[in-house]
């Protein structure tokens, strides 16, 4: 019986379970096992419409998995040995494993700067959500600073100001929001975070995080009610303590086949892999995170038949953004992530992001009927990555 243990049911670790089984439903000497912290699958992508108060879809994976072949455990892994080959759920089970796909994605940076793990909300999981939504509901007129200027804190800001209209929003970070888009998006990001009263304050370092605000470098603070923290990508310390190759983010370092270079029995998969293309680091996108999935979960079965995995290849189309329900914009790209001329905003954008956040369900679905699907559904960057 060949051992496979899928660690993380979010959009990479169940797009890589529901292939592995769909693949090797025919087979009766495999079985898969998934390890989630919880039972209801998060949408990440929509946690900042969570916090701004919205309700969201109660989507179920023992539901999804259920006649896939694949068990589902609900806990926390606490650790991996990666030479008895064996993973702790909840320090009492042990799992033993013959292929590990590693899929525990990643959270926000709450270590970089003091005071943020003490008096900041994060979009790190539906619960931390669902605490700041609840901050924000008995707030009434007060200030909310969004820390950190990129998609996700721009995404947060729009929300809780559209959803919150006597709140006073500020969006803080480094760099001007939308820095990553192209001229045209960037100017109509900014003209819809000012028409939803968002007032932004970018090329500032912040400091410090105090129970009434925060501190930024040069001594001046910025005073609110509640923080919400969005900057900075950090992973769970567990792939570096098992004494798997990481990178300075902890992050598994990969071959071309998404394997770990130090442990091959090891795919690791989703924002928790370090994957290299010839322009460089994958950066953590649900965008790459499903494809690298499929790609692990393909190559895994080839390995089972004797065959050697292809190299992942894989290019970005795309930066979809929401500016609160009403509106959207969508920079689209070359597969290096660098942006082109054309992007996408208003009704035309709202209704894209609304077809791509809603997308990763359906499309498990999918992948368990027609796992070949799979392999066709994303962009391999061509010359961007040969
Ligand atoms: C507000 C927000 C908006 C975003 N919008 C976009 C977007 O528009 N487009 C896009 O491409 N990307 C977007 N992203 C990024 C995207 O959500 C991530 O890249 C994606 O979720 C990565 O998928 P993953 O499967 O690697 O990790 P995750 O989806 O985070 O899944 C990891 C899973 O592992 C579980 N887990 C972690 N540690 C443990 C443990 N020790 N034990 C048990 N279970 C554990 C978690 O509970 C989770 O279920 C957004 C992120 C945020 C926060």
């Amino acid at each position: 019986m060949r051992k496979i243990v899928v660690l993380g049911a979010g959009y990479a670790g169940l797009a890589a379970a529901v292939s592995l089984a769909a693949r090797t439903k025919r087979r009766d000497d495999v079985r898969i096992t998934v390890v989630n912290a919880a039972e209801r699958f998060t949408e990440r992508l929509r946690l900042h419409q969570t916090a701004a108060g919205e309700d969201l879809a109660d989507l179920r994976i023992p539901e999804l998995l259920t006649g896939t072949g694949a068990e589902f455990v609900c806990g926390w892994v606490t650790g991996v040995d990666a030479a008895a080959r064996n993973v702790r759920v909840d320090d009492e089970r042990v799992l033993e494993y013959d292929t590990l796909v590693y899929a525990l994605g990643s959270v926000s940076d709450t270590s970089a700067v003091p005071g943020v793990d003490d008096h900041a909300y994060t979009l790190d999981s539906a619960h931390n959500a669902e605490t700041l939504a609840r901050r924000l509901d008995g707030l009434g007129d007060a200030t909310v600073a969004v820390c950190g200027s990129g998609l996700t804190g721009v995404e947060a800001a729009a929300e809780i100001a559209e959803q919150h209209p006597a709140l006073r929003v500020v969006l803080i970070g480094r760099e001007e929001p939308g820095a990553v888009m192209g001229p045209r998006a960037k100017a109509y990001m900014h003209a819809s975070l000012e028409r939803l009263g968002v007032q932004v304050r970018s090329g500032v370092e912040i400091i410090k995080v105090l129970p009434d605000g925060v501190e930024l470098a040069g001594g001046e603070s910025v005073a609110a009610d509640a923080v919400l923290w969005t900057s900075g990508v950090r992973v769970s310390p567990l792939a570096a303590a098992a004494g798997l190759q990481v990178d300075e983010r902890g992050r598994i370092v990969t071959d071309s086949a998404l394997r770990s270079v130090s442990h091959p029995e090891v795919y690791a998969i989703g924002d928790a892999a370090a994957v290299q293309q010839t322009y460089g680091l994958i950066h953590g996108t649900c965008q790459s995170s499903m494809p690298t999935a499929v790609h692990a979960a393909v190559s895994v079965v080839r390995e089972m038949s004797g065959k050697q995995p292809k190299p992942f290849r894989f290019g970005y189309i795309h930066v979809p953004v929401s500016l609160g329900r009403n509106d959207a914009v969508i920079q689209f790209t070359h597969p290096d992530d660098s942006p082109k001329r054309l992007c996408l905003t208003g009704r035309r954008a709202v209704w894209y992001k609304e077809t791509v956040s809603s997308a990763p369900w359906p499309a498990f679905r999918r992948l368990i009927k027609h796992p070949a699907a799979g392999s066709f559904a994303w962009r391999r960057g061509g010359r961007y990555t040969r």
